[in-house]
Parts: structure tokens; C-alpha cells; sequence
């Protein structure tokens, strides 16, 4: 196992795809899940993601992380732990790219403001909404809606975070599951559970790094933490005479290598037990093949605790989370009372819908879900703003 390896027999195999719902030629010069990757990056949703929260309002400054940004450095470290681990590239990076499509403006409070809104019509989360992207929002081709992605994509998407509960299905994926069966409650390829560690990675520690730009912290206030405590330690001997911020550059640069060559480790143990010999066994195990030791899920349980009380729920977070889900709440209420204020595509489908209550509130849920966080802050202004009637 090392930055060169060969194809793992555990690896997902391209050519050996379940394929795609509508059959297409294959592409003569890239691979199924390269191929994904494109339609994911060519997508609308994907570009809204760098208009749309991470943890900040994105209006906040340059440098704070963004859906995209964020979904592309998830991406990076995910490709280095699939390359290291001999698993198929692009299948992850696929994954990566895409897991956070469905997430609404203004992040987790747009989320919490749309599923309190939803909750009478079926719930709003933001899994099923990556999915809803995927399968049937991208209008962008002209035999079918969505993007036709690959089964092995699919699946990857829907369970990255493990097996789902067969109780708490969301509506789209059981209807979806029901034309082609994602084998919801197995785990998800080796690739999927890459991505699912990245994130975790990505967002702990770039997370340190915003919240320390943006003062809801200091330096010290790290040295007591696992990881980075030792991390800035260790920079500090190295480095005496370099400045506070390339610290907590090559303190977090230190860390992210710390904790990706922890999952190299500990997966490596498991695969020595397990001696998966088809991507299916990583499929059927009865636990998750790609994971953190024990030691480092405590490390990183303490590192989300102090993102927790110290960032995301500071005063400052929570006076924009608390106008994030008013906003998503009263365009919700408008557009149920009022379709015809919607765009004339999105009244067209209300229409078509006979105004069946959920099928409305999905259609609504839908179309503020795809804003940007300045588009949703417009568009309250011109629907509630007397002023921008004159
Ligand atoms: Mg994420």
C-alpha cells in the first residue's frame, strides 16, 4: 500500500458497472465513473455551491470555505486515501464532488428551516435532496431528467454515511429503490466510505482554521486539543520565528496528514482480517472496512465538540442561523399561498400537480432548497420589501 499501488481486488471496477438507468454508448476516452464526475461538475447545482454556506454567510469574506470549496477540498483528500489504498479514483472523487449538492442555502440552519416547514409534507433532508438532484432536478438532458449516473454512484451518494434504516427511508429514494434496487441497507463500496471520512476530515479541521480567521478563537486556546495542541507544539520548535498565521497553516497541513495516514492504518488492519476479494464483500461486511482507530474517533469526538460550543453555536452564528431559517420559513409560507408568484416553470409544475398538498410543498421545498444564500436574501427582499414595489 503505498502512493503508487496497483488496483485493489476490493477495488470497484469500472468496467464492471451495473450501469446506468437509460442505457448509453460508453464514452470511448473515459471511464463510467469519469464520466459521472463530469456530468457532476458540469452540473447547476454544483456551480450554486460556491454562492452557498458552509458555516458562514458566504457574503462574510473571500477567504471563508464555501459548499465548494469545502466539496472540492473533501475531493482532494479523498483521491490521495483512495489512490494510497488501491481503490478506483474517480469513483471517489465522484462521490466527494457531490455529496453536498443537495445541502440549502445557508447551510444546516437552511436545512432545520426547511424540514420544520416540511414536516407536515414529508420532511426535507438534505441527503435526499443530493439525490433528488441527481435523479431528476438536472434538467439538462434530453432524454431523461437528472443525470443518469451510474449505479455505482448512486449508491455510493445515498449510503456514503453507511446503511440506511429500513424504517426512515425518505419517500424519493423508496419510490427510486423501487425502479432500481440501491441495496439500501448494506454499506456502500470502499470508494463511498472514503468520501465519508474525507468530509470528516475536511470539515474538522478547515473548520479550525475559518473559526480561528474569523476570532471566535485564539492559538491557545487550541493547545489544549488533541492533535492540534501537539500539532502547533511541534510547529513551534520547528519554526520559532514564523508568525501565528503560517502556525496554523502547517498546524492544520500536519494535522490533515496525521489523520489521513490514521485511516490508512486502521483500514489496512481491517483489510488484513477481512481479505475482501471483490468489492462485494466490502458491500456485505457486517461492519465499515474504510474507518478512524478508536484513538482517533475519540480525537476527532473532542475536536467537534469544541467546533460545537465555540463556532457553531456562538452568538454571532446563531443571530445569522436564526434570520437564515426566518428567510427559508417565509419564502416557504409565500410561495404555498401564493404559487403564482413562483417562476412560470416551477407554477407549471404546481399546476400539473393538481395542487396535491406534498407534491406542492416538494415542488416549493425544491426551488428554495436550489438558491444561493444572496439569491434567498434577494428574493425575501422583493417578495416582503414594500419599498421594491415603487
Ligand atoms: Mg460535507
Amino acid at each position: 500500500m503505498n502512493a503508487f499501488s496497483q488496483t485493489a481486488t476490493y477495488a470497484t471496477n469500472a468496467a464492471q458497472s451495473r450501469g446506468r438507468l437509460v442505457s448509453e454508448t460508453p464514452s470511448a476516452t473515459r471511464t463510467a465513473f469519469q464520466r459521472d464526475r463530469d456530468r457532476i461538475v458540469h452540473s447547476g447545482a454544483f456551480r450554486k455551491m460556491r454562492n452557498k454556506t458552509q458555516v458562514f454567510i458566504e457574503s462574510e469574506g473571500d477567504y471563508y470555505r464555501t459548499r465548494l470549496t469545502h466539496s472540492l477540498e473533501v475531493a482532494q483528500i479523498a483521491r490521495s486515501i483512495s489512490r494510497a489504498l488501491g481503490l478506483d479514483e474517480d469513483l471517489t472523487e465522484t462521490i466527494a464532488l457531490a455529496h453536498d449538492l443537495g445541502h440549502p442555502c445557508f447551510g444546516h440552519a437552511g436545512a432545520d428551516g426547511l424540514a420544520a416547514a416540511m414536516e407536515p409534507y414529508g420532511g426535507f433532508n438534505h441527503n435526499e435532496q443530493t439525490f433528488r438532484i441527481l435523479v431528476e432536478l438536472e434538467k439538462r438532458y434530453a432524454r431523461f431528467d437528472g443525470l443518469n449516473l451510474t449505479w455505482e454512484t448512486l449508491e455510493g451518494v445515498v449510503k456514503h454515511n453507511g446503511p440506511l434504516d429500513p424504517h426512515a427511508i425518505p419517500p424519493t429514494l423508496l419510490e427510486f429503490n423501487g425502479t432500481w434496487d440501491l441495496e439500501l441497507t448494506s454499506f456502500a463500496s470502499a470508494e463511498a466510505q472514503v468520501a465519508a471520512l474525507s468530509d470528516d476530515i475536511a470539515y474538522n479541521t478547515h473548520d479550525i482554521d475559518d473559526g480561528h480567521r474569523a476570532g471566535f478563537f485564539r492559538l491557545e486556546d487550541l493547545s489544549a486539543l488533541p492533535l492540534f495542541g501537539s500539532a502547533l507544539e511541534k510547529m513551534r520548535k520547528l519554526y520559532p520565528d514564523t508568525d501565528r498565521e503560517r502556525l496554523m497553516y502547517e498546524a492544520v497541513r500536519d494535522v490533515i496528514g496525521l489523520i489521513v495516514d490514521d485511516v490508512l492504518a486502521a483500514t489496512q488492519r481491517n483489510l488484513d482480517i477481512m481479505k475482501p476479494q471483490s468489492a462485494e464483500e466490502i458491500r456485505y461486511a457486517a461492519q465499515p472496512t474504510v474507518v478512524f482507530s478508536e484513538g482517533m474517533t475519540a480525537h476527532i469526538d473532542v475536536l467537534r465538540r469544541f467546533l460545537r460550543e465555540n463556532m457553531y453555536r456562538h452568538s454571532r452564528i446563531n443571530r445569522i442561523c436564526a434570520k437564515a431559517q426566518k428567510i427559508v420559513r417565509d419564502l416557504f409560507d409565500f410561495f404555498m399561498q401564493h404559487p403564482n408568484c413562483l417562476p412560470a416553470s416551477w407554477f407549471d409544475a404546481v399546476k400539473a400537480c393538481a395542487s396535491e398538498d406534498n407534491a406542492k410543498a416538494r415542488i416549493i421545498a425544491d426551488y428554495i432548497a436550489g438558491m444561493t444564500d444572496r439569491f434567498a436574501v434577494q428574493e425575501h427582499k422583493k417578495v416582503f420589501s414594500t419599498e421594491a414595489m415603487i
